[in-house]
């Protein structure tokens, strides 16, 4: 019988809580069970993919080709697992069915109500995931905050399963800020007591409060937290700041964390193996040499726009013993004339073209790759950082004046980067694009087959575009090389010969994605390992 724990937050968005619920489930999968999460958003979009990037933060892309939150990248990272689409749960989803289903007069007539149509249909789908995956204990996350009226309908139906699963096979933890006063150095709890009693309001007593706080807790304010919180002290934990989002599991499983939970789960406890976690963390922690990576993009004020693209090169950089340090470069600044390129780019030891969509920018990222191509700096081009590296060929080494990809200008004469052909047909936005996992052929003898060592890879894509077929054999006959296909023909590799340049390779596919601590993604360390041996 599958187990559940459920995460909810209080006080502010953004304390970490996806990083406690990917550790929960680290700890229980350290033991030797078997672990899925679930991310519940209370938003009523259907899926992440139609939301701005520089507000929301990155759209993780699943194998299955879910456009979801950036919390399932935590989880994935953080337990290597794939996960589906069907772990990111929103408002959207479920009221889009239940309405689906009352057109159908599938309600016989009943008055269709949040309680139980919607609320029914919210745990379904909790116990589809548990069901899909077989698994011992599904960890899931409430997004937002106690309080907000979007979440209420998400925290009756969890409320109902402690009913209807029992006790001992659910969990409610809350993570909650305890904020420190600066003129005293105290940390106030009383933030915490509320959203404890905000939930205990709505009929959910928290069995365990981890306490989101910069430092570890005092005795003092433990003792408040489980008084107001109404939970034995020892049921509260500190999620304090760290170095790297890595070693919360560590630092829990130290409290004892992990023996709590399977202890009120009813768990049979074991050894916990958290050997990985462990090394990677002192590798990070001995990774002293910085490498200055220029992040070219247009989303740099929010660094969770490429979160994914963050922690691939820290997985990387573990792996070599560097630490990449990153240089948020606002394209439109070089665009518009603000900033100059060289001083854009000025003490970078490489560049990485982030993904994007839309005009505003991309002239900037094309003076970008152009000046990484004269200059022999190591470049990584992901998605629409590969499409601009094509344009900037096309123009700049084949010849094509005004080259471009019709997303940016639909009257260029030199179509190089254009819709892909099926997408011709398709009028709706939300989840329409070529989405997911794909395989790719890597031609022998390229550094892109190098790095991988295989003939055949998976990689997940987001994209609309693509290079286009009729130009194939007018670019790449100047140097440029393709190195990975589609087997239906596509570009999906491009690169340089290590004469021609250091490190100059372009993807159509974020494999970001799929890159963990353990085994970093293979683009992400070849081109690390270049910026180094350029140094
Ligand atoms: N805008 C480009 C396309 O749709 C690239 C998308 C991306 O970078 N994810 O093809």
């Amino acid at each position: 019988m599958t187990k559940y724990v459920f995460v909810t937050g209080g006080v502010l968005s953004s304390v970490g809580k996806g990083i406690v619920t990917a550790s929960i489930g680290k700890l229980l999968q350290a033991r030797g069970y078997s672990v899925t999460a679930v991310k519940i958003d209370p938003y009523l979009n259907v899926d992440a993919g139609t939301m701005n990037p520089y507000m929301h933060g990155e759209v993780f892309v699943t194998d299955d080709g879910g456009e979801t939150d950036l919390d399932l990248g935590h989880y994935e990272r953080f337990l290597h697992i794939n996960l589906s689409k069907y772990n990111n749960i929103t408002t959207g989803q479920i009221y889009l069915k239940v309405i689906e289903r009352e057109r159908k007069g599938e309600y016989l007539g009943r008055c269709v109500q949040i309680i139980p149509h919607i609320t029914d249909e919210i745990k379904s789908r909790i116990r589809f995931v548990a069901k899909r995956e077989n698994v011992d204990v599904v960890v899931v996350e409430i997004g937002g905050t106690v309080g907000d009226i979007e979440g209420l309908p998400f925290l009756e139906a969890i409320r109902q399963m402690r009913i209807e699963e029992g006790y001992c096979n659910t969990l409610f933890v809350h993570v909650a800020l305890v904020p420190i006063l600066e003129v005293t150095g105290e940390q106030k709890t009383k933030p915490v007591q509320h959203s404890v009693q905000e939930l205990r309001r709505i009929g959910i007593q928290p069995d365990i409060i981890v306490a989101r706080c910069r430092v570890m807790l005092e005795d003092e304010a433990k003792r408040k937290i489980a008084l107001y919180g109404n939970v034995p002290i020892g049921s509260v934990f500190t999620s304090y700041t760290v170095d790297t989002i890595y070693e919360v599991p560590l630092i829990l499983e130290k409290q004892g964390l992990g023996k709590h939970v399977i202890e009120r789960l009813n768990l049979e406890d074991k050894e916990p193996d958290l050997a990985d976690l462990e090394w990677f963390v002192e590798k990070i922690r001995h990774s002293k040499k910085r490498i200055i990576i220029g992040m070219v993009g247009k989303y740099t004020k929010l660094k969770d726009s490429y979160i994914s693209i963050n922690e691939a090169l820290v997985h990387a950089g573990a792996h070599l013993g560097v630490k990449p340090v990153l240089k948020w470069v606002e394209a439109t600044n070089i665009e518009e004339g603000k900033v100059k390129v060289e001083d854009a780019l000025s003490g970078v030891n490489g560049v990485i073209v982030l993904p994007g969509f839309g005009r505003r920018g991309s002239e900037g990222k094309i003076t970008a790759i152009k000046y990484a191509r004269e200059n022999n700096i190591p470049l990584l081009g992901i998605c629409f950082g590969m499409q601009l590296m094509v344009i900037e060929y096309a123009r700049n080494v084949v010849g094509l004046r005004n080259a471009n990809s019709t997303e940016l200008n639909p009257k260029t004469p030199h179509p190089v980067v254009d819709l892909m052909e099926e997408q011709t047909k398709i009028k709706q936005l939300g989840g329409t694009m070529r989405l997911g996992a794909y395989p790719i052929d890597l031609v022998k003898g390229t550094i892109a087959h190098s790095l991988y060592g295989k003939d055949r890879i998976y990689e997940r894509h987001r994209h609309r575009y693509e290079v286009n077929p009729k130009y194939i054999h007018k670019i790449f006959a100047y140097g440029l090389k393709i190195s990975g296909l589609s087997y239906d023909g596509r570009v999906e590799f491009i690169e340089l010969s290590r004469k021609e340049h250091v490190f100059y390779i372009g993807t159509q596919a974020h494999p970001e994605f799929r890159s963990r601590p353990l085994s970093p993604s293979p683009p992400y360390l070849g081109f690390l390992k270049a910026t180094l041996n350029s140094i």
